[in-house]
């Protein structure tokens, strides 16, 4: 048997002509169109190309991109009053700040600064409340990705067994709370686990999101699963994920590949918070 591969990429451009018809009404509408502020400290190089394909994508899906590049010496307090000045800017709907800060700014601090109704990152303590308590908000934009994924496979995801690897706040955790709201009954696992491969061969839905490249083996997986692979790990052999990718191919039912699974959806789901969010400032019907 050999896994269908599922395309990210296509499904991300997807979203993203959803996206920027949603923006082409919205501007229709109300004659303006939807910002996103990114703010990047430093210049990790991972970052500034996360940063420079949101720009790009900012772009096409018709909205504005208001970029503000901080040097590596940038403290918390100089970033407070940024995150306070994009707060009040009516031009935008969405900040985001990339992670990973410099180790003396506060990242929390920073992350709790951002207004919740423009955290379109899904960060805030309030929007993770929303999410955990089944309210509408901003939902982290990768595990958000995933479940879109998730679902064009299985429309209905009730009553399935999930495993999800890796508790962050950025994956782990909203991804479980998101496939918890689906009816799926979750485990989450991470680095204390007892006997992983064992949790792993019980699951319908594996969600691999731990940054260690190749832990998932093939003979893990229980034979038709669905496997998400968030990792992304350079390695010399070039980006590979956290499931050995050849061999599990061979046992699951559908698999996303590394580079051209998750990653794409992330911005995708970026724009789409973002519309959404300039929706709800607006009082319009974005359709997202
Ligand atoms: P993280 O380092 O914050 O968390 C890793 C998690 O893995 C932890 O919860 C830890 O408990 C768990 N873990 C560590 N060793 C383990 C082991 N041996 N067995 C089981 N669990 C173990 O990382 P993160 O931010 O959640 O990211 C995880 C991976 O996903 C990374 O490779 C990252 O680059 C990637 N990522 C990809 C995207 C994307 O857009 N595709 C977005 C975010 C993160």
């Amino acid at each position: 048997m050999t896994a269908t591969i599922i395309d990210g990429k296509a499904r991300a451009a997807a979203l993203r002509g959803e996206v920027a018809a949603g923006v082409a009404r919205f501007r229709e509408a109300t004659g303006r169109v939807p910002g996103l502020a990114v703010v990047l400290v430093g210049e990790e190089p991972a970052s500034s190309v996360y940063v420079r394909s949101k720009g790009r994508a900012t772009a096409e899906a018709g909205m504005l991109g208001f970029e503000h590049r901080l040097s590596a010496d940038t403290d918390t307090a100089t970033l407070l009053a940024l995150v306070a000045q994009l707060n009040a800017d009516r031009r935008v709907d969405g900040i985001l700040v990339q992670l990973p800060l410099p180790p003396q700014c506060d990242a929390q601090a920073v992350i709790e600064a951002i207004d919740p109704d423009k955290d379109v990152d899904g960060f805030h303590p309030v929007n993770a409340g929303r999410l955990a308590t089944g309210l509408p908000g901003f939902v982290p934009c990768t595990p958000h990705g995933c479940l879109l994924l998730l679902r064009a496979i299985h429309p209905d995801l009730s009553g399935r067994e999930a495993v999800v690897i890796g508790r962050s706040n950025i994956v782990g955790k909203p991804m479980a709370a998101l496939l918890t709201g689906e009816s799926c009954t979750v485990t989450v696992a991470h680095s204390r686990t007892r006997d992983l491969p064992a949790h792993v061969r019980r699951a319908d839905i594996v969600v691999a999101a731990v940054g260690i490249p190749g832990l998932v083996r093939g003979d893990w997986i229980k034979p038709g699963a669905s496997v998400i692979d968030v990792g992304i790990n350079r390695t010399e052999a070039g980006l590979v994920g956290d499931v050995a990718f050849d061999e599990a191919v061979a046992v699951a039912g559908a698999i996303t590949p590394v580079p051209g699974g998750v990653g794409p959806m992330t911005i995708a789901c970026l724009l789409r918070n973002t519309l959404v969010s300039a929706g709800q400032r607006d009082g319009v019907e974005t359709g997202m």
